[in-house]
Parts: structure tokens; sequence; C-alpha cells
């Protein structure tokens, strides 16, 4: 099986200190054949306010760094990132991205919107079920006012705020109330020729996408991007055999590999 690692962070993201060469090695141990790094870029910051100053030297410089002695015929190091909030300065998203040799993006929503506090999800106890609600409503109007801009190829995680919601305060909240604005996110993706992220979050998260993937190939969606999250190395390629075989039982026959930001299909 031909396994990439498309949604990985180093010590250039603020909640990771892994260098990229050792996730380079941990990306050769599990048998990857490529690893794309894509660290934080957020225009909301966690508590909320604007991304101020950004400087690519870093990433660039540790990309280059890491890049020539570890390419090998059967293994590829891609540049990326995670762009966060993308739609709450739709034109600094874009000018962030100019000029930069990048071979993918990501796009997510971290935070909530502007106007309802902007913090990351991460901060909120979503201990009041009402909360959980609101917090998706929020979400998914940030989704939607996302899906039709220019700046990512892959919509990253969409099922993130569950994490917290679900995953650490015990709720049991499905995303069907949202049907309509999901599949309207789904519509805007497959319209615009971009993919969607299969997020394993470390490997904890594989079975949680079998709702979203059935409706987006329903939908006639065909481009999926595989990611763990890793932000340490032994988490590389964490669940990533078990989210290609479930694309394959849900009907997906490959995945989608970027470079220079151009989609190509690999078969799974
Ligand atoms: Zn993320
Ligand atoms: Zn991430």
């Amino acid at each position: 099986m031909y396994l990439v690692d498309y949604h990985t962070h180093t010590h250039c993201s603020p909640d990771s200190s892994a260098p990229l060469a050792n996730m380079v090695r941990a990306a050769q141990a599990a048998g990857l054949r490529e690893l794309c790094t894509t660290d934080h870029c957020d225009l909301q910051q966690e508590d909320g306010s604007p991304l101020g100053d950004w400087d690519w030297k870093p990433i660039l410089d540790q990309f280059e760094q890491a890049k020539v002695p570890q390419n090998r015929d059967d293994f590829c190091l891609l540049l990326g990132i995670e762009l966060g909030g993308g739609h709450t300065d739709p034109q600094r998203a874009q000018k962030l991205l100019e000029g930069v040799p990048l071979d993918f993006v990501i796009g997510s929503v971290h935070n909530l919107s502007p106007a309802a506090g902007g913090r990351d999800f991460f901060f909120l106890d979503f201990q009041e079920e009402a909360l959980a609600r609101r917090t998706l409503d929020d979400y998914f109007d940030s989704l939607l006012a996302l899906a039709p801009l220019p700046c990512y190829d892959t919509l990253g995680h969409i099922i993130y705020p569950l994490r917290y919601i679900n995953g650490r305060s015990g709720h049991h909240i499905t995303l069907d109330p949202w049907q309509e604005q999901l599949d309207q996110v789904l519509g805007t993706v497959i319209e615009t020729g971009r993919a969607i992220e299969v997020n394993t979050h470390n490997g904890r998260e594989v079975e949680q996408w079998r709702p979203i993937l059935e409706r987006y190939r329903q939908l006639g969606g065909t481009r999926v991007t595989l990611g763990s999250d890793a932000h340490k190395p032994e988490n590389v390629a964490k669940g990533l055999d078990r989210a290609a075989r479930l694309l394959r039982e849900i009907g997906f026959s490959s995945v989608t590999l970027y470079r220079q930001r151009q989609p190509r299909q690999q078969p799974l």
C-alpha cells in the first residue's frame, strides 16, 4: 500500500518540539512513501487575537536542511502548511501563501469566529451541551466561509470540535443536525476541485470519519488526503493504514497527493 502522511507538525509549530529530521526518520521507519510537513500558520491565535508578523524562514530553512539528505527513490519529503482561520482575513491568507514553494495547504478552523470571541476550541469547556451545540453552529458558519476561498488544497479535520466535545467532555453529539451545512461545505469542496482530509488524530479517530466519507462520496467527492496530525515522531503514520482500509471499504480507490499545490490521484 502506498502510504503517505500529509498532516504533521514540528518545532516550528507552537505545540510541538520535534525537529523535522526526527519526523522524517519516523516516517521512513514506518514505511511511508511521502511525508508532508504542515506546521501551523493560524490567522487566529489561541486567544482569538489575529496573527502578528509571520516569518517563513525557520520553516523553509528546516525543510531545505532535511530534504537533501533524506529524499531517496522510495521516499519524498514535501513542504506544506496548516493555514488556520483563513476565512477571518482572506486577503492576508492569500498574501501569506504567495511566492512560497509550498506543495500543499491544509485549510483548518481551530477557533470560534471573531464575533463569538475567537478562542481555540481546545480551551473551551464543553460540559454544558448547549454550549457545544452553539459552538458547532458557529463552526459550520466558519467552514461555510472558508470552503469557497482559494487559500487551501484540503479542508482539514472537519470533525475537529468533536475531539473536545465528545472526546474530552464525554458527549455523544453527531453532526446530523448540521447535515445541510455539511453538504454545502462538501459540495463547495467538490465544485472547486479541492479535497477533504481524513485526520486520524494520532490514530485515535478513524471510524469517526465513516459518515463524512460516505456522504462526500455520495455527493461525488473523489479527492481525499490522509494525515495523522502527529506532533511527535512516535505518532507519525498512526492510524493511516486503517484510514486507507476505511476509504477502500467506502468505495474510494485512490488517495490524493500534491506537488506544488497540484493534485494527483494515487491508487490505494
Ligand atoms: Zn489542526
Ligand atoms: Zn495539525
